[in-house]
This record gives structure tokens, C-alpha cells and sequence, in this order.
């Protein structure tokens, strides 16, 4: 090749004998990868260096004499942790083995000479003394740590995603400025962004995209998540509200929680700790007023209202009638599960334009029922 390559996939592409072997919930048995990527380099490492992430752990970043590997160059990777850094001596001058192995990002594989490790002793935002917790270093400070703010801040704006304006230098400007919570975000004036040192046009622009961003509808699932609770990604919080109201989460008790499925008794605990912490914080930015979808409550769904009610079904290729995404909150509102792969206990595949025939062979033989966007509206009519 005159490209890099990290393998190939072997596959059979006779349909009858695709149809015949079938596949497992995993995979399509008559596809194999064949990996050929096992190229890795020895680097030198120059100097780890430590990050503090918002929930405080402090992750080491190697910093390594730029190498090749795999067509990219490498100049840094991240440690797993410091007791990695700590117990495999990872430390300037220590030779470490990386490989990409079909990802992008490069891991070390193993630590081929090991260095004096280089641990830090405070926390390289606040200069807070670091505690072991586990494998990892953490800074304690919980309110008044920059790193802790800003990627708190950074997450907010990100798991938003219905602005671009809130990166992560224009996050920094604002904690230069002494901004620390999302709610004084909001409450910034174009007079006052320009006072923290932006352009006019750009001010302007920061503070009409923070009018958008609570005009734009946005699922409530995903602005809870926004907080970067612990153990509260969009699932979790997903799962939560459809059976509690947003406001309502946070008065909810540790037996209530378990009482739902999927959420085990520590989890619980942690999401109940979580909450509570970030309470005052939440309801100054939610009563700013923000435009959310509530999630249907599995209560209402109506089991037998809708004739895909309870149904797995997995959405492929384009839609004539409307986006794919409309479709599937539409999809969800009416009861239905909505997947993104098919497995076994897909119910239906409905099937837009421009679909590949594996993929449709592959759900056929996974007795799954394959339907046009047609048939589907069709369906639930
Ligand atoms: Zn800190």
C-alpha cells in the first residue's frame, strides 16, 4: 500500500452464505479483521507532566522526543495514571513502548527503561497538596481550583453543543476575570466582555450565542449531563427522567434511585452526593430560563398505545420524510427503544435510502424484520 493501513477485513460476499453463518450479538460471523498493525516504536520520554481534570484527578501527560508510528507523529500520550507513572518508573530519560494499534490515539504499551518517576506534590493549577486516592492523584480543592473551574465550564459549553463560542480559551479568559460558575456566564454584558479584554464584534457575538444557547431546545437529559456529575452521563440522566421531572431529581433519596433499573446501590449513593453539590448551582442556571425537552416518562409511554411501543428499532440510511434524529425522538416519544446497532433483540430495521445490502442481509439473519421508511410511518400511523 502507499498508504498506511492498520489491517484488513476478510469477508465473504456470496448473501446465501452470509445469510447461512449468521452472526452473534457482537459481530457478523462471516467478516473477519486481519490485523496487521503491530508496528511500535521505543521513545524517550522528555518529561511528564501533570493535568488537572474538573473532577480533580490530576492525569500525567508524557511529553516524548517526536516519533513515527503508524504515519502520525507522536510528541505526547498520557500515562494511565501515576501509580503507573510511580511503580513503572515513568520519568525523563525513561524509554517508553507505544503502539496505535488501529486507534488514533497512541498507548504506552509497556515501559521498556524505567527513569526516576516524577510525581508532583501540588496541584499544578492551585498549588493545593495532592492526595492519593486509589491510583490516582487528586487536587482536594473543590471550589477554587482554575483547572477545576475552567474544564468544569469547558464540559458545560461542550455537552451543550449548540454553541462554539465557549471553548476552552475563551473559558480561561473568563476565569482570568474571576468567572467561576456557569450562571455568571450568563449574566455577562456585551459592556463587560469587551471590560475582560474581547473585541467589540466578538463580545457582541458571545453574548448573542448565550441568548441562542437557552433559545435553542435542547433535551433535558443532555443539560443535566452538562454538570459533569459523576456517574451522570447522558444515559444515566436519561434513564433518571423517565421517571422523575428534572427539578424533582434532586429531592429524590438513595432507596428511590435504586428502585430504578440500572442504578445499583453506590451508584445511587454517589449520584445523590452528586446532586446535592451541585443544587444551588443548577437551579440559578436552569431558572435562567433554558428551552428543554422533557423526557417522555416510561409511565406515559402507554404500552399498546403505539403499535412500536416497547419495540427495539434501530434507524439506517437516509430519510425521505425527515431527519433521521426527528425520527428517532419521535420513535422514543411513542415508547419505542431506539438503538444504533442491530442485534438480536432489535425488533425492527427501518431502512432509508441508500442502504447497504450487508446490512440489511445481516438484520434478516438476525431475524430481525426489515421495513421502508414508508412501511414505518405506515406503521405508526
Ligand atoms: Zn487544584
Amino acid at each position: 500500500m502507499d498508504f498506511d493501513i492498520d489491517g484488513v477485513i476478510l469477508e465473504t460476499t456470496q448473501d446465501a452464505i452470509k445469510a447461512h453463518m449468521g452472526a452473534t450479538r457482537h459481530h457478523h460471523k462471516w467478516q473477519i479483521a486481519f490485523k496487521v498493525n503491530d508496528e511500535t516504536a521505543d521513545v524517550e520520554v522528555v518529561d511528564v507532566i501533570p493535568q488537572t481534570s474538573r473532577t480533580g484527578r490530576v492525569s500525567p501527560v508524557a511529553e516524548l522526543v517526536p516519533t513515527k508510528l503508524s504515519g502520525a507523529t507522536i510528541s505526547r500520550v498520557t500515562v494511565h495514571h501515576y501509580n503507573m507513572v510511580k511503580s513503572n518508573g515513568v520519568g525523563p530519560g525513561a524509554i517508553v513502548q507505544l503502539v496505535r494499534s488501529g486507534l488514533v490515539i497512541p498507548k504506552i504499551e509497556k515501559v521498556v527503561k524505567e527513569a526516576e518517576p516524577k510525581l508532583p506534590e501540588n496541584c499544578p493549577s492551585c498549588e493545593s497538596h495532592l492526595i492519593w486516592e486509589a491510583d490516582h492523584l487528586m487536587c482536594p480543592n473543590k471550589s477554587d481550583c482554575p483547572a477545576q473551574t475552567e474544564n468544569t465550564l469547558i464540559h458545560f459549553f461542550k455537552t451543550l453543543g449548540n454553541n462554539d463560542g465557549f471553548g476552552p480559551k475563551v473559558i480561561e479568559k473568563l476565569s482570568q476575570n474571576g468567572i467561576r460558575h456557569i450562571h455568571e456566564i450568563y449574566n455577562i454584558q456585551v459592556s463587560e466582555f469587551v471590560s475582560f479584554g474581547f473585541g467589540d464584534k466578538t463580545s457582541q457575538n458571545l453574548f448573542d450565542q448565550l441568548i441562542a444557547s437557552k433559545e435553542i431546545e435542547i433535551e433535558d437529559w443532555r443539560f443535566l449531563s452538562a454538570f459533569g456529575v459523576s456517574r451522570l452521563g447522558g444515559g444515566n440522566c436519561e434513564k433518571l427522567l423517565q421517571h422523575h421531572d428534572l427539578p424533582a431529581l434532586f429531592d429524590i433519596s438513595v432507596e428511590q434511585m435504586v428502585q430504578i433499573d440500572g442504578f445499583a446501590q453506590i451508584s445511587a449513593e454517589a449520584i445523590v452526593e452528586g446532586l446535592k453539590n451541585i443544587k444551588e448551582e443548577f437551579f440559578k442556571v436552569y431558572e435562567l430560563g433554558f428551552n428543554l425537552a422533557a423526557t417522555t416518562k416510561l409511565s406515559e409511554q402507554g404500552e399498546g398505545d403505539s403499535p412500536i411501543a416497547g419495540k427495539t428499532v434501530v434507524f439506517t440510511g437516509s430519510m425521505v420524510q425527515g431527519s433521521r434524529g426527528d425520527m428517532e425522538k419521535q420513535a422514543k416519544a411513542l415508547g419505542a427503544k431506539v438503538a444504533k446497532s442491530v442485534t438480536g433483540k432489535t425488533d425492527y430495521l427501518v431502512a432509508g435510502e441508500k442502504v447497504g445490502e450487508t446490512k440489511i442481509t445481516a438484520a434478516l439473519a438476525k431475524g430481525v424484520e426489515v421495513i421502508s421508511e414508508q412501511d414505518y410511518l405506515q406503521l405508526i400511523a
